[in-house]
């Protein structure tokens, strides 16, 4: 418990508990087609050349320069060449009638677009010379062969997957997925779909937990809700850590006497409780049960669902293998004014606002308790609110957009 009493910065906690992650071993070979949002585990090496040949970027008449004269020029058409055909050698003073992707056939050095001239007879009119290599994609101008074509970490978006198979992949290398188990602390928790009794509220934070964690490609299991009782907790947190690789909770994660998240993970493994500075969210705890990692959340839904993209994002993608882990963040002009200093740093929920001059500012939530979880539907990122400061209208503030926080 050598963090239990220090309190953190933010920072501080992502730097610690970054220290704790590594990439998982297993390497598992995947069709290309099933690859969105999963990390390439290898270097991807080309083995052909894209494009294959020089061929011709417009539907047109592939020509050789050295044929035209300064003024208009007539010149018979000698053969076709439609994509996926190879044409031959062009004889002197001839064109060849030429397709978008079709080789471009040998002698020639340009292609003249078919609206750039007129077709009489079996010939064709060009009123100027072309310029040598005019609309020619040259062969190998995308891709080499031998070249590093992705980077073992990086994620597949549709266009990696694309790029993949554009030489020739039919299975790329991934780490498996990341198995996360869940559940949920709270004599108060039931179910949608559950009565509502007096007192008790439903489990918000398994539907956001769920979309947070399938975002990022995770295989999840759900371990339900959990009274507030140690041996229970216990129990549950023992079989949980025997099918995942890491467990994830929330709530019960404080020190007053119900919460026994803390307690439980002991009795298994062991604890470093973290406060962290920071509004919404203090307690954050990460520890090992049983070996396998466990991150107990705050139960509060915006605590949750804040701490979620902000620690146990990158350590997830930290454990997946991919190299880049960090969001990125944008100062951008505030419209709204902070005038409640604080000692925690702030994550405020916070919305573009596009002026009609194409400008662009941010503003707050009215409301930024930590139970208000309609602040994170209406907002579209976050707004860091440094310690001890204030904001005045028009001041620069840090916005991190939820498209860098919510997925892989
Ligand atoms: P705790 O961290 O257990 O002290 O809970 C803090 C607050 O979050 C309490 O108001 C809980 O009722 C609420 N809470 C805890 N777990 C959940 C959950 N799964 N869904 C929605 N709210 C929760
Ligand atoms: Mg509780």
């Amino acid at each position: 418990m050598s963090e239990t009493r220090k309190i953190l910065t933010a920072d501080e906690a992502l730097g610690l508990l970054l220290s704790h992650a590594g990439p998982l071993e297993e390497i598992e070979s995947i069709h290309t087609t099933h690859a969105l949002g999963r990390v390439l585990a290898q270097d991807l090496v080309s083995d052909v050349t894209v494009p294959p040949l020089d061929n011709s970027a417009m539907d047109g008449y592939a020509v050789n320069t050295g044929d035209f004269s300064d003024h208009e020029s007539r010149l018979r058409v000698a053969q076709r060449i439609p994509a996926g055909s190879v044409g031959h050698a062009l004889e002197a003073g001839t064109v060849a009638r030429i397709f978008t992707g079709a080789p471009i056939p040998p002698g020639a050095d340009a292609v003249v677009m078919q609206e750039d001239c007129r077709v009489e007879g079996d010939a064709v009119i060009f009123a100027k010379p072309p310029v040598a290599g005019a609309h020619i994609r040259r062969a190998g101008e995308d891709i080499a062969r031998g070249q590093t074509v992705l980077l073992a970490g990086g994620r597949f978006r549709a266009q990696e997957m694309g790029l993949a198979a554009s030489i020739g992949l039919v299975d790329v290398p991934v780490f498996r997925r990341l198995r996360v188990a869940l559940f949920f602390t709270g004599d108060e928790i039931v179910m949608p779909g559950e009565p509502l009794a007096e007192g008790e509220i439903y489990n918000s934070n398994r539907y956001t937990l769920l979309g947070l964690l399938e975002g990022l490609g995770c295989k999840v299991a759900d371990f339900g809700i959990v009274p507030d009782n140690l041996d229970a907790t216990v129990a549950v947190l023992e079989q949980a850590s025997h099918e995942a690789d890491l467990v994830l909770t929330s709530g019960g994660v404080s020190v007053g006497e119900e919460d026994h998240i803390r307690s439980a993970v002991e009795r298994v493994g062991h604890l470093d409780m973290w406060k962290i500075a920071m509004k919404p969210g203090k307690p954050l705890a990460y520890g090992k049960a049983r070996g396998t990692h466990f991150i107990g959340l705050p139960g509060n839904p915006v605590s949750a669902f804040v701490t979620f993209c902000l620690f146990v994002r990158p350590f997830i993608q930290r454990c997946q293998g991919a190299h880049s882990v960090m969001p990125r963040s944008y100062l951008l002009p505030a419209e709204f004014v902070w005038n409640k200093p604080g000692m925690r740093r702030e994550f405020l929920r916070a919305r573009l606002i596009v002026k009609d001059d194409g400008a662009v500012g941010v503003e707050v939530f009215p409301n930024q308790g930590s139970g208000i979880l309609s602040s994170a539907v209406w907002g579209e990122g976050l707004v860091e609110i440094r310690e001890n400061s204030i904001v005045c209208k028009g001041e620069p503030v840090r916005f991190t957009p939820f498209t860098e926080l919510l997925h892989a």
